[in-house]
């Protein structure tokens, strides 16, 4: 296995690129994955969203297009508008040194005339969500004919998601082979099936989570009915900066969470019934430390960049074990191990069992009734999350609204947290004792000569 990526004879401008971004070796999805990707070859892969997966097929499209023929060549298919656009981010970024080649992202939820119209001036990758790539092609709008790579990424949940058919339909008039690239952080059976339909003699390969062997694991047994009551206690007794907390259904993520905010934790819910807004709202407050407590299902919490949580807890026993390695595998922050809770009660004894197999581990149990509430350790975040209603488009960037902050409005700087511009929005994270003196600088003051308002998530 190659351990440098001078070694898999990329283009130059790929070599550059890729020193540039600041990746020095390659991680161990990407040495498994790119002899076989950059041979041609079809690749079934399971790996977990921060293993670097993104970077493999990335490189892997990049190397192979022809930038000097104007055509669609490579189709890339995200289940959320979110990681497609994360994924359009790292093929941009790998591009850098590729003039000619064009990234377009095509989301649902998003206006359809800036799409027609880019697709019109023509694009070599498109990275897209599956209903909305399904309308283009559809309306004649994208053509197949000249595609040789297309990439399923987080494959399980376009499937959890319902896009199947979009799938067939976006792929039904395809002539000739291409090659496939699919990636899922599990394998249930319908996954599998899915892979059979797409894959022609794929390479299988199966990277593990690279935090696993840094989280410390322990099961709580909690009688039925004391679930919530065991969590709340948990999240006194630990008093974790950050924590995740997973349940099986959107209805008990919302329960949850809003239990949880009663009781004064500071908390929100992600889970699919949301709109992208506020779904976005609250992954900004998760990142940048505005919220100690993220509930969410599975699926919606597959695929979000988020760097890594203090503490796991799944409020329930996932029903599977590759589930349950992908959620622990979020504990550990920036080389910290984490730590990962299960809350069990006896009717979820067969689930943990199969999780033991699978992981092949015995898991340390203890009685919940050990541990105990204390409404007095319930801990505030350091930040709170500003909202602004401009963002790129007004062409603000994260030094201008740093520089206001701290010239203008005198907020020290060690106040000021993680600032995120978006296309027409940004967020900024200050600490509590200057949220004020930032709120009045918006109010009262401009930012390059524009009025910004701003308002406290
Ligand atoms: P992904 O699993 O594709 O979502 O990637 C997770 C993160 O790993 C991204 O933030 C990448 O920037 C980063 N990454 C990918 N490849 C490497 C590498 N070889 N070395 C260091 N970081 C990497």
């Amino acid at each position: 296995m190659s351990e440098l990526f001078s070694d898999y004879n990329l283009r130059p401008e790929l070599i550059s690129a890729i020193a540039r971004a600041g990746y020095t070796a390659p991680r161990p999805v990407q040495q498994a994955s790119m002899p076989a990707i950059l041979a041609g070859r079809d690749v079934l892969a399971q790996a977990q969203t921060g293993s670097g997966k993104t970077l493999a097929f990335a490189v892997g499209c990049l190397q192979q297009l022809n930038f000097n023929k104007n055509a669609m060549q490579a189709i890339v298919l995200c289940p959320t508008r979110e990681l497609a656009e994360q994924v359009a981010e790292q093929c941009r970024v790998l591009a850098k040194d590729m003039p000619n080649a064009k990234v377009l992202t095509l989301c649902g939820g998003q206006p359809m005339g800036p799409q027609i119209n880019s697709l019109r001036h023509g694009c070599h990758i498109i990275v897209g969500t599956p209903g909305r790539v399904m309308d283009h092609v559809q309306k004649k709008r994208i053509t197949l004919k000249h595609l040789k790579v297309r990439v399923f990424d987080e494959a399980d949940r376009m499937l959890d998601m319902g896009f199947t058919d979009d799938l067939a339909v976006i792929f039904a008039g395809l002539r000739g082979p291409v090659q496939t690239l699919f990636f899922s952080a599990t394998f249930t059976e319908a996954t599998t099936a899915l892979a059979q339909a797409y894959l022609r003699d794929p390479e299988s390969i199966k990277v593990d989570s690279e935090q696993r062997a840094n989280v410390s694991e322990l099961v709580y047994t909690v009688e039925d009915g004391q679930r919530f009551n065991a969590l709340k206690a948990l999240l006194t007794t630990e008093q974790p900066n950050s924590a995740m907390v997973f349940c099986r259904t959107k209805r008990t993520t919302q329960e949850v969470a809003d239990m949880l905010a009663q009781e004064g934790f500071v908390v929100a819910a992600i889970q699919g019934d949301m709109e992208q807004v506020d779904r976005n709202r609250v992954l900004m407050r998760f990142a940048s430390d505005c919220l100690n407590v993220l509930v969410a299902t599975d699926v919606a919490a597959r695929g979000l960049d988020i760097a890594g949580v203090d503490c796991v807890v799944n409020y329930e026993v996932s029903e599977n074990p590759d589930a349950h390695i992908h959620r622990i595998g979020r504990a550990g922050r920036a080389q910290q191990p984490g730590m990962a809770f299960t809350l069990m009660s006896e009717s979820e004894g067969a689930a943990l069992a199969a999780i033991e197999i699978h992981t092949k581990q015995d898991l340390k149990k203890k009685g919940a009734q050990s541990l105990r509430f204390h409404a007095n350790r319930i801990i505030e975040p350091e930040f709170v999350c500003l909202n602004l209603n401009e963002g790129k488009k007004a062409k603000l960037r994260p030094g201008d609204i740093l520089g206001a902050l701290t010239k203008d409005a005198d907020v020290p700087g060690e106040d000021i947290g993680k600032i995120k511009v978006q296309a027409n929005e940004s967020f900024v994270a200050v600490k509590r004792r200057s949220v004020k003196r930032a709120l009045k600088l918006f109010r009262e003051g401009k930012i390059k000569g524009k009025r910004v308002r701003a308002f406290k998530l």
